[in-house]
């Protein structure tokens, strides 16, 4: 999956330093990031002009920071190549970053007063210097479902909207005052009308494409398992052997890692 970087170490404890030769700096624009013209990220030694620059992590000994480098020779590159970029590790470091550009982009003032928020030195936090307002990143979770019935087929689904058009598994956010298993639950109920039982944690995966934490689950439906697809978020949900093609995309996911799972008969 995008994070499984070994043997390289992220290291997200917030402990700033000044950058240097070998650094890479991460700059953004709206949905793109800006890399050099041969399609490699930018390092400190190609800088030559004033930046400033915002400490994010390091991945071994490699710091990476944010700063705004439009003003250089550069390529505009839409995120789903993070998915598929060699060395993984910096694609997966990317699309972080990208994380990160978004909530220093939407926390400049504080909420409660107007004030110009100022990063924290201490932990990764922007701070009010007026009333003390402390803003931490903002990481959504959601749970991303395989359900399993009798005759042990899992449930595809395909979006209604947007870009990603092959097989998806059910998925959806943690609302307000809800466990992520009744996350579950509600969401397998929501999407399909099924009722499902026997939860099994498999594994949780960062997700900084929509800032989202991602927590699988395999689970269970008994007797009928007649799918009533609500149409407004799904245009497909249907029943799949192990053995059926299923055009589960990349090895980035967590969803293609479940599928794969299921098809070798890991996941029950
Ligand atoms: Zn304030």
């Amino acid at each position: 999956m995008i994070q499984d970087i070994a043997p390289h170490q992220f290291h997200n404890e917030y402990q700033p330093r000044d950058p240097q030769s070998g650094d890479i700096i991460f700059s953004y624009s709206g949905n793109e990031a800006l890399l050099k013209p041969d399609h490699t990220f930018f390092r400190y030694e190609d800088i030559h002009t004033h930046h400033d620059y915002q400490y994010l992590f390091r991945i071994d000994d490699t710091a990476f920071y944010l700063s705004d480098l439009s003003d250089l020779e550069s390529i505009q590159m839409g995120f789903r190549f993070c998915r598929s970029y060699e060395p993984r590790m910096l694609g997966f470091a990317c699309i972080t970053g990208y994380q990160l550009y978004l909530w220093y982009q939407e926390n400049q003032y504080c909420g409660k007063d107007g004030t110009r928020m100022i990063p924290d030195t201490k932990e990764r936090a922007m701070k009010c210097p007026v009333c003390g307002n402390i803003i931490y990143p903002r990481i959504n979770p959601a749970v991303i479902v395989a359900v399993i019935n009798d005759q042990n087929q899992i449930l595809v689904t395909k979006y209604a909207h947007g870009p990603y058009q092959k097989y998806a598994l059910v998925a959806g956010y943690t609302e307000i005052g809800e466990t992520i298993e009744e996350t579950v639950t509600r969401e397998v109920k929501e999407e399909t009308g099924l009722s499902v039982t026997d939860l099994k944690y498999y594994k949780s995966q960062p997700w900084s494409f929509s800032s989202t934490l991602l927590f699988g689950f395999s689970c269970h439906v008994h007797g009928d398992c007649t799918v009533k697809l609500q149409t407004d978020e799904l245009r497909l949900g249907e029943w799949k052997d192990p053995q059926d093609e299923i055009d589960s995309m990349d090895t980035a996911s967590l969803t293609s890692e479940m599928i794969r799972q299921f098809k070798e008969g890991k996941l029950k």
